[in-house]
């Protein structure tokens, strides 16, 4: 599947906002944002006047940018979202958050999303007990994902979930550290998902011109 490959602290610049792209660079004073506050390029610190349309394309960038997709896949969520029951713009974000890369990033198995995908298509993870190398693959309640055993002993694994261990997880999914697995509990929370802070609202504005 195809992906971006440039550099992610740019990415962070030009939305204004940090994405937690990098694992934990991001929670120290080197993160791109905390040093040059300004989008990147030639005109990154000119005055720019932004039109509704910007902030809603903007809006949409930094949350397809945050969760790794592209432009026809980010579609494809947002279809879906739209179809299913209830708000669109919370569908589409709970949407993301059960892909398993972003349950494998939560619970702390990885320390960005990107190293999660990573993890995951070299074959690391079980999710009910059957391998899933698929990062797109859509968690339902109760499923369980573990690092396979062979997998354990890896140190950027084990490092990460010492850190979230002192960082927390979210609610909806449950981490047995010793065990090396986690549970999504229940569907993801709006109300907690608040980092990065998305007004996930600009994006259903934008695509229902
Ligand atoms: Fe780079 Fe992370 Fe800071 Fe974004 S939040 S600029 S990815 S260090």
């Amino acid at each position: 599947m195809a992906r971006y490959t440039g550099p992610v602290c740019r990415q962070c610049r030009r939305e204004n906002m940090k994405l937690f792209l990098k694992g934990d660079r991001c929670y120290t004073d080197k993160c791109a944002v905390e040093r040059r506050n300004y989008a990147p390029g030639i005109h990154g610190q000119g005055r720019v006047k932004v039109s509704e349309y910007g902030t809603q394309l903007r809006e949409k960038q930094r949350v397809k940018r945050t969760y790794g997709l592209l432009e026809k896949q980010f579609r494809a969520y947002f279809a879906k979202a739209d179809r299913a029951k209830g708000v669109t713009g919370e569908n589409l974000l709970v949407l993301l958050e059960r892909r398993l890369d972003s349950v494998v990033y939560r619970l702390g198995f990885a320390s960005s999303r990107n190293e999660a995908r990573l993890l995951i298509r070299q074959g690391h993870f079980l999710v009910n007990g059957r391998k899933v190398n698929i990062p797109s693959f859509i968690m339902r309640i109760n499923d369980v994902v573990e690092l396979r055993e062979k997998s354990r002993q890896i140190t950027r694994v084990n490092d990460s979930l010492d850190g979230v261990m002192r960082r927390g997880v979210p609610s909806w999914v449950e981490l047995e550290r010793d065990a090396f697995k986690g549970t999504l509990k229940t569907l993801p929370v709006r109300e907690e998902m608040t980092t990065p802070a998305f007004q996930e609202q600009l994006i259903v504005e934008l695509y229902s011109k």
